[in-house]
């Protein structure tokens, strides 16, 4: 009997069967597929401790989808797909095309060494460096004007979720599935394609109509929290945009979605700017270096009861709401005058959803060094942001014991009631009316140093 033609589906960023352009695109030309992940080392090495665990978690999700077919290899990418093509006399590679450094890098080594990838569909929906200016075919710079190209590029209707996925079965070798535990004290949200679509399903409901309006309270469940299922690719945005209409809530939830593909174009065309800044003038600013501060910034003892409250989330949940992501980066920038990037390690340290492009251009746009128009002089006040984001003060008192004893007036301020410090909550590390002034004086300096320049560009 013929032997079945077989491609490899190499899975990385892409961890589901559902709106998979390569996996379809594999399945078109050949009897069976050969569904692969690759542990990278170095990427194990770099990454959380609880981003770990869940992807451990959605890649046993992703061997369910495939009837337990899932190849789980531990080595180097050229190694393992080189021996794979052997063993199953693989015709082609199919992967969703990757555009950020690491990933991209990787993908021309495996090339480089003779291994033929063919790329179908991105982690976006509209890949990196399609969106240009009409006018001189560049890249945009400003977020406005980027989404409207966007929207007037459009993007493909979801691929079919095939029905039978005919894959060998693999030996023992081929199934090394990673044991990364989950860390003490720490809750993540269930991973994989299931989950993501069921949650989606539940924001659908309840939240998708009122999110405009509850995007900005901490303490509400008024937001997708697609950011982590779509950093594994446990969904593609395509599926998350398909059904969303013309009201104001499905247009602010369409924008967001869209910052996402802004960052990965900004990024793809300033490839560095993962770790320098934007607006390169802001690199001679002058800057504090990193101490006894730094390190209550981290544990959420600053004395800022909404900076702590969500320091603590990030390290418990490994997830951060995000207007508390905006409070914490302009507390590290302007309140302590510490660089952004010591702020994003310690973020993709501790995200489930780390990105490298959303994170660093986040942290940059807070620090006032990225793309956008919030200008440096922008200082987060973090007691009005909590008064204004976290009225009754339950987002506080979820994460912070120390202050659950205090009523919604006084939370906010601890310092200036009698029992504020009685269970233990540290004093103020800094006084906020004093920094900011100091971090406007910072900024002058350079100014009157340097005229401003343009973002620097690529090569
Ligand atoms: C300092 C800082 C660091 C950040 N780091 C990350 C990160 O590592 N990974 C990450 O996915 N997002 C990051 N963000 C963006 C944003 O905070 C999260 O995407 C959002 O909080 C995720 O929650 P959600 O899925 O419920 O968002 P929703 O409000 O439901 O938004 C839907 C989706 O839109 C996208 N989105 C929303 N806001 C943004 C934004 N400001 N920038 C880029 N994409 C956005 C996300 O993919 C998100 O899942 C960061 C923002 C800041 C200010």
């Amino acid at each position: 009997m013929k032997s079945p033609s077989r491609n490899i589906v190499w899975f990385r960023r892409d961890l589901r069967i559902g709106d998979h352009p390569a996996l379809c695109a594999a399945m078109e030309s050949a009897d069976e597929i050969v569904p692969v992940f690759i542990l990278n080392t170095k990427q194990i090495a770099n990454a959380g401790e609880k981003l770990l665990a869940y992807m451990g978690q959605s890649l046993r999700a992703l061997d369910k989808s495939l009837g337990n077919r899932l190849h789980v290899v531990d080595g180097d990418a050229v190694e393992v797909l080189q021996e794979l093509i052997a063993l199953y006399d693989a015709k082609e590679v199919h992967i969703s095309a990757e555009y950020e450094r690491f990933g991209a890098q990787r993908d021309a080594r495996v090339e480089a060494a003779g291994i033929k990838l063919v790329r179908t569909g991105s982690p976006y929906a509209v890949a990196p460096g399609r969106v240009l200016k009409p006018s001189d075919a560049t890249p945009y710079k400003v977020y406005t004007p980027f989404y409207k190209g966007w929207c007037a590029h459009g993007w493909r209707a979801p691929a079919k979720t095939p029905k039978e996925i005919k894959a060998p079965q693999p030996s023992e070798k081929y199934r090394a599935f990673p044991d990364f535990p989950t860390p003490a004290g720490t809750t993540i949200a269930e991973a994989g394609e299931a989950a993501a679509l069921k949650r989606f399903k539940e924001f659908t409901n309840k939240g998708l109509d009122s999110y405009d309006e509850n995007r900005n309270f901490a303490a509400i469940d008024g937001t997708s929290k697609m950011s982590t299922y779509l950093k594994f690719g446990e969904i593609h945005p395509r599926t998350l945009l398909q059904g969303l209409g013309e009201s104001k809530a499905h247009d602010t939830f369409r924008k967001e979605i869209a910052w996402r593909e802004f960052y990965a174009d900004v990024l793809f065309n300033n490839p560095n700017t993962d770790t320098e800044y934007y607006a390169p003038r802001f690199a001679d600013m002058r800057y504090d270096k990193p101490g006894a501060q730094f390190i209550a910034w981290c544990e959420g003892k600053t004395g800022y009861p909404f900076v702590d409250a969500a320091m603590r989330q990030l390290v418990v949940e490994g997830w951060m709401h995000n207007r508390t992501r905006m409070v914490v980066a302009s507390f590290l920038v302007k309140d302590l005058h510490l660089e952004w990037q010591l702020g994003e390690r310690f973020f993709a340290k501790h995200l489930v959803d780390y990105d490298v492009a959303s994170n660093a251009h986040g942290w940059q746009w807070t620090a006032g060094t990225g793309t956008d128009a919030s200008p440096y002089y922008r200082v987060f006040n973090p007691i009005e942001q909590g008064r204004r984001f976290d009225e009754n003060g339950d987002y506080i008192r979820k994460y912070i014991p120390e202050l659950a004893h205090l009523s919604a007036a006084e939370i906010h301020e601890p310092w200036l009631f009698l029992d504020g410090y009685s269970h233990g909550y540290p004093e103020r590390i800094v006084d906020h009316a004093v920094e900011r002034i100091e971090s406007l004086e910072r900024l002058k300096e350079i100014k009157a140093e340097k005229p401003e320049q343009p973002p620097r560009r690529s090569s």
